[in-house]
């Protein structure tokens, strides 16, 4: 199975990319909930959490770390939602995957 975010990975989608390393990849949301919603992904497909593999996790959540607060930074960011759908019934609609950071303002009432 390839999933529209390993397509990414491969470069056959394209993608406003702002991150990139051996195992992780982040781009910009197609549909974005705010200014600068962004998408953390493994390089590799795994469709959930609990299938990341215990020597791929630690770089997933340190691009995370990372990345939050330049996303912040990049849209003036007052603060911001990060989140996993962590399986269909939690709402993940793309089976690989994926942290949404979803930047959060003093005035936006409208929570994802
Ligand atoms: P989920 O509901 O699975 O947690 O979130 C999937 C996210 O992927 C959604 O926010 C959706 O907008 C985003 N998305 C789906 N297809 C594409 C795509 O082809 N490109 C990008 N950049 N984002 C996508």
């Amino acid at each position: 199975m390839s999933t529209i975010f390993s397509q990414i990975v491969e470069g056959e989608i394209p993608a406003r990319v702002v991150y990139e390393d051996e195992t992780t990849i982040a781009f910009l949301d197609a549909n974005p909930l705010a200014p600068g919603h962004t998408l953390v992904i493994p390089k590799d497909e795994y469709e959930r959490l609990n299938d990341v593999p215990d020597d791929v996790a630690p770089d997933l959540y340190a691009a995370i770390h990372q990345l939050v607060p330049a996303v912040e930074d990049a849209v003036d960011a007052d603060a911001s939602t990060v989140a996993f759908n962590n399986g269909a019934e939690a709402g993940q609609e793309v089976p690989h995957v994926h942290c949404h950071i979803v930047p959060r303002f003093d005035d936006d009432r409208a929570g994802p």
